[in-house]
């Protein structure tokens, strides 16, 4: 990897209170990765540089027809000051997939990892120290043929930066959800399984009717029969059902249409780690308005690399409101977001070999 190093990397003392001001992201690290792809000439060796904007030919594909992937991790200090990452094949895995949806080239897994690692030791000043803070990565590529012809691109860029976040958790507040069964996010044979831009710029439409309603994120429900529950915004679902060690803690099965959130699928084991019976299954708006009037399911979270886990209050929908529980984050929920944190955290010990250290 050629390394060019930041000539104008921010000082010790602007950095840390640009770290210390918190939020995500604001403000973006020192460096960046760059690396270009061709048909004939396949991946160039990656760059690290300075931070900086890009120029690039107004034909170029990715702005009209908008051929573009992303992925998002984080890496988290440890105890020891240490820097971990968590499940990163996990992110190089689902990252070919979605290239391979979108008709983009596929990176290997040990590139991929590279650029992560070599972007975080040489950012590492920039990754906070406090439990739930931690330096978000955000690998994406896009299609970089200019020219207005409709075709895969042959040539895309690859590229990685980072920022800090800060722990944005507010226990105290519950999201609200807005129930759309007007738009859809994703059909099978779509791109919902994909992680790219276009899934987001179709869903916005929605979230501005879910604050419309009064809500702060938009729930998505199936295509077809419009009445399976898929996904909160950009986050996965979870229900637990019952009360303390009787408890199951419930997903929505993986149909083609969700995206496989890699919290999603370490909240499966977490939870049977921590003694809960786990189910991934089919739940329709009914199901949703019963249990939680009857008070079978008690508690209801969303769950993502970005905000980890985020307890769910009030549903509404065209069909009515209902309320979860005493609106108040649940037991469960606390529970296991505290123990995934603090795996991540290197406080809690790793048995599924999850985190990777970087340095
Ligand atoms: C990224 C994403 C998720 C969460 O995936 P994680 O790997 O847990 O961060 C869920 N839904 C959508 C639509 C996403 O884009």
């Amino acid at each position: 990897m050629k390394i060019s190093l930041n000539p104008n990397a921010k000082d010790g003392a602007t950095r840390d209170a640009l770290v210390a001001e918190g939020g995500f992201g604001k403000y973006y690290t020192d460096h960046m990765v760059v690396c270009d792809w061709s048909e004939s000439d396949g991946w160039s060796e990656p760059e690290l540089k300075a931070y900086g904007p890009i120029s690039l030919d107004p034909a170029t594909a990715v702005f009209h027809y908008g051929q573009e992937i992303f992925e998002g991790l984080k890496a988290y200090r440890q105890p020891n000051g240490d820097i971990a990452l968590f499940r990163p094949t996990a992110n190089a895995k689902r990252f070919a997939n979605s290239a391979a949806r979108l008709a983009l080239p596929e990176m290997s897994e040990q590139l991929f990892i590279e650029t992560i690692e070599t972007l975080v030791k040489t950012d590492a000043a920039w990754v906070p120290s406090k439990v739930g803070e931690s330096l978000y990565l955000r690998p994406f590529m896009f299609a970089t043929e200019v020219g207005l012809g409709v075709r895969p691109s042959n040539k895309a860029t690859y590229m990685l930066i980072a920022t800090p976040a800060g722990a944005y958790f507010d226990p105290n507040k519950a999201v609200s959800v807005w129930i759309s069964t007007e738009y859809v996010r994703a059909a099978i044979g779509g791109t919902g399984e994909a992680k790219c831009g276009g899934n987001y710029a179709a869903s916005l439409v929605a979230q501005k009717a879910a604050a419309k309603e009064g809500c702060d994120q938009v729930v998505w429900i199936d295509a077809k029969e419009r009445k399976w529950v898929e996904e909160m915004g950009g986050m996965n679902l979870y229900f637990v059902k019952g009360k303390g060690a009787d408890a199951t803690v419930i997903t929505p099965k993986l149909t083609g249409t969700l995206l496989p959130g890699i919290t999603r699928d370490s909240i499966l084991s977490v939870a049977r780690d921590l003694g809960y019976k786990t189910e991934e299954v089919m739940l329709s708006i009914d199901d949703w308005r019963d249990g939680v009037t009857s008070g079978e399911i008690t508690e209801i979270f969303a769950c993502g690399t970005a905000a980890v886990v985020s307890p769910v209050g009030q549903a509404k929908s065209v069909m009515g409101t209902w309320k979860t529980g005493d609106g108040e984050p649940g037991a469960i929920t606390m529970q296991i977001r505290n123990h995934l944190l603090g795996i991540q955290h290197g406080t809690i010990v790793d048995t599924h070999n999850w985190v990777v250290k970087v340095c």
